[in-house]
């Protein structure tokens, strides 16, 4: 299958609470198509609906017109929501709610036992899954005894034991120090590689720097749409949403206003760092002196 999500045309709106006046909805005619085996990242300011998104997504929330799609299941069916579920599975913000048991192997047990998963299949699947997020020899820690990235490693295997084809992460990151932020976009890159479908809600563009495709949304509606390269572009819309171009852009930007000749395609910091190298190694062949790193 081509799409695994299609979204198409919905309009979301929460409850009114009584004292508030009618409200515009917070997702409007919205429609994305997400292919197996994408990286879609999605920004936007606060309050465009990211989370909104993200939760129709697996069926946590329902349109109230058009409709999603998963793997060609509709999530309003509600014989579907389990199955759905566990194909796209959720990461959040915060490593603290999402740790339900006492033991990291227990956590990560939690999301097969209840799909009624054969108990030694669980155990190869939880011990894969804690593998795959560097997570296997701390199995038998507590929550308490780990790093903000840590839990949000475990939180990861736990949907990675589900065996879901495409991941949903919700800011992962925006509640951890550098090196924890570090730790999750690398085990995200890596299950990327390894084929399954990641959107990643981000407002560190860096990380959105990593993706295919970076979708921006305001006020619920999709606002631009586009490689990283081709959204980095329009550095003036981008200010206009209160959004800043990744630090390698800027610094490339600096770079060739001072004479640098660099590449136009500079994005992420692995790119910049290619072109310095490139251009250094020219220099060094040409026999030119070659500046201090
Ligand atoms: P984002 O994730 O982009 O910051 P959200 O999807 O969380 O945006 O929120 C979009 C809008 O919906 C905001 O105006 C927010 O106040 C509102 N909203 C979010 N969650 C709820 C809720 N549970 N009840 C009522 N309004 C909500
Ligand atoms: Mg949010």
């Amino acid at each position: 299958m081509e799409n695994i999500i299609e979204v198409k045309n919905i309009t979301f709106s929460y409850p009114e609470s009584e004292e508030d006046a009618p409200a515009e909805p917070t997702l409007k005619d919205l429609s994305l198509d997400i292919r197996n085996g994408e990286f879609v990242a999605i920004v936007g300011p606060n309050g465009s609906g990211k989370s909104t998104l993200a939760k129709c997504l697996n069926a946590l929330l329902l349109p109230e017109e058009g409709k999603v799609c998963v793997a060609g299941m509709d999530t309003s069916d509600e014989d579907l929501i389990w199955k759905i579920r566990s194909q796209v599975g959720m990461v959040f913000q915060n490593p603290d709610n999402q740790l339900v048991s006492s033991v990291v192997e227990d956590d990560v047990a939690f999301g097969p036992e209840n799909l009624g998963v054969d108990p030694a299949e669980i155990r190869r699947r939880v011990d894969e899954a804690l593998k795959a997020v560097n997570m296997y020899d701390n199995r038998r820690k507590g929550p308490h005894q780990l790093s903000g990235g840590q839990k949000q490693r475990v939180a990861i295997a736990g949907v990675l034991a589900m065996q879901s084809s495409c991941m949903i992460f919700d800011e992962p990151t925006a509640m951890l120090d550098p090196s924890g932020r570090a730790e999750i976009i690398d085990v995200i890159c890596d299950l990327h590689r390894q084929g399954k479908t990641i959107v990643l809600i981000t407002h560190f563009m860096e990380e959105a720097a990593k993706a295919d495709r970076i979708v921006v949304l305001k006020d619920g509606q999709l606002a631009m749409e586009g490689t990283p390269l081709e959204v980095f572009a329009r550095e003036d819309r981008l200010r206009e949403m209160k959004l800043v171009l990744p630090f390698a852009i800027e610094l490339a930007d600096q770079l060739k206003a001072r004479g640098i000749e660099l590449p136009k395609d500079i994005v992420t910091e692995e790119d910049l760092m290619a072109a310095l190298e490139s251009l250094t190694a020219g220099r060094k062949t040409a026999g030119e002196a070659v500046p201090c790193a």
